[in-house]
């Protein structure tokens, strides 16, 4: 990269080079990366309603989102990923017309997607030995049934002949086992149609809902 000939930012960090692109710069050990950058010491990022900070740390967090055409905090982006996620989710489970009184717990991103934003787990009320597994992967989300490995006297064991039953017509990538049951749903429509299959895996169908089948 071009040195920095005309800093924009009292770190120096942040400036133009002779080309008249505006760089940032991080010195980490001896390491120093550059980055080109948009210039946003006059923009407001619409999703928080701040600037940003004159130094290479607010700089670097930029985001140009095309489809708007927008130059927003990419921190800002992230957050707004994560919760448009948290609520697709949390409307899949709703719609299953159960309770889940521990809510959607965050947990660890167990494929590590580029925005790496967290998976999330639950129990149905009625068969918490069980812990259901939603999160993202790439294009699909990964939807779990997972079977306590310990802990539990008697080794509770998930039936999994009923999954394969239930899931026959889906040529989706699944696994299915005694402390596990795994698909790929592909669309938020199949996500749904999944965790309603997992509540008659469960057995925690209601009876008129039974009786309706
Ligand atoms: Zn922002």
């Amino acid at each position: 990269m071009n040195d920095i000939l005309r800093a924009v930012t009292p770190d120096g960090y942040v400036g133009f080079d002779e080309f008249g692109q505006l760089q940032a710069k991080e010195v980490e050990a001896k390491h120093t990366t550059s980055w080109i950058v948009w210039d946003v010491r006059e923009k407001t990022c619409f999703i928080c309603n701040h600037g940003w900070e004159l130094n290479h740390k607010s700089f670097k967090d930029q985001y140009y989102w095309h489809d708007r055409k927008e130059l927003i905090h990419e921190s800002c982006f992230k957050r707004y990923r994560k919760l448009r996620e948290w609520s697709m989710f949390f409307n899949a489970v709703v719609e299953c017309n159960l309770a889940f009184p521990g809510g959607l717990k965050e947990v660890k991103n167990e494929y590590g997607a580029a925005w790496n934003l967290p998976w999330y787990e639950f129990k149905w009320k009625g068969a918490e030995t069980f812990t259901i597994v939603i999160g993202r992967r790439k294009r699909v989300d990964h939807v779990e049934i997972k079977a306590p490995t310990e802990g539990y006297p008697g080794m509770p064991s998930l039936d999994y002949r009923m999954a394969e039953k239930c899931f026959s017509e889906e040529d989706v990538t699944k696994d299915f086992g005694p402390t596990s049951i795994m698909v790929h749903a592909h669309t938020d429509e199949k996500l749904k149609a999944y965790l309603k299959k997992f509540v008659r895996i469960l057995g925690l169908e209601k009876p008129a809902e039974k009786v309706a089948e």
